[in-house]
């Protein structure tokens, strides 16, 4: 096959231990899945179920990157994110399955533009340009599943030294596995496709110059400048 100009390398993750990267088919993002961010944002998780939305895949961007501050908002916030990496696709996943399509499991920040998201919730139009910016997916290195022990994992995130974000793994209100099983009624799940599982109460703005580290007990710390 030849092109009429070189194809992009495809975006890609690295992975713990490994030289070899993840390459990143798509990403997948649940919103309001920890019930205490939910009611911060003015929601009722007792009303409304946890969604889907997405970014693109070339808007990953790895740890230990300065960000630079990104255009058209003066609202950026943090949510510091359990990210799952999908290593064998399907439809339909049951819910005993889920787990075995996992290859691994990283930090992540869904970053935000508030301002131009909350504009869009406003006025009933789509979420991209609040959410699926360009570098608006910081992920640490992926730890294979195997090597991941989550179910006591805190999840938390500083912002030049002073906690920000802080819950547990266990709060979320759609498991890891739930999350799977229904977005795989959505969309065909394929490998190199990564799962934000949404964010624990906290989030807020980020400046100029912040320094930000973000973990879940038992992954690579997630560690980022803004500039
Ligand atoms: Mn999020």
């Amino acid at each position: 096959m030849t092109f009429v100009f070189p194809p992009p390398a495809p975006p890609s993750v690295a992975i713990v231990g490994r030289t070899e990267r993840f390459p990143v088919h798509r990403i997948y993002c649940v919103g309001r899945n920890y019930a205490a961010h939910a009611r911060e944002m003015g929601k009722d998780p007792e009303r409304e179920a946890p969604f889907f939305f997405c970014k693109p895949a070339d808007a990953v961007v790895a740890n230990g990157s300065a960000l630079p501050y990104p255009s058209r908002t003066a609202d950026l916030h943090h949510e510091i994110e359990l990210v799952v990496a999908i290593g064998t696709g399907g439809t339909n996943i049951g819910l005993s399955q889920a787990l075995s399509h996992v290859y691994g499991y990283a930090v992540g920040l869904d970053l935000t533009r508030r301002d131009l998201q909350a504009e869009a919730k406003d006025k009933g139009r789509p979420w991209d340009t609040g959410k699926a910016f360009d570098r608006s997916a910081p992920v640490s290195a992926i730890t294979p599943a195997a090597a991941a022990s989550l179910s006591e994992s805190k999840i938390w995130l500083k912002v030049n030294g002073a906690l920000r974000q802080q819950g547990a793994l266990a709060d979320m209100i759609w498991s890891v596995p739930e999350i799977i099983a229904e977005l795989s009624t959505l969309f065909e799940l394929a490998p190199g496709d990564l799962i934000f599982t949404g964010t624990p109460a906290g989030v807020a703005a980020l400046r100029p110059d912040d320094r930000l580290e973000g973990g879940v007990d038992g992954l690579e710390t997630l560690r980022l400048s803004v500039v």
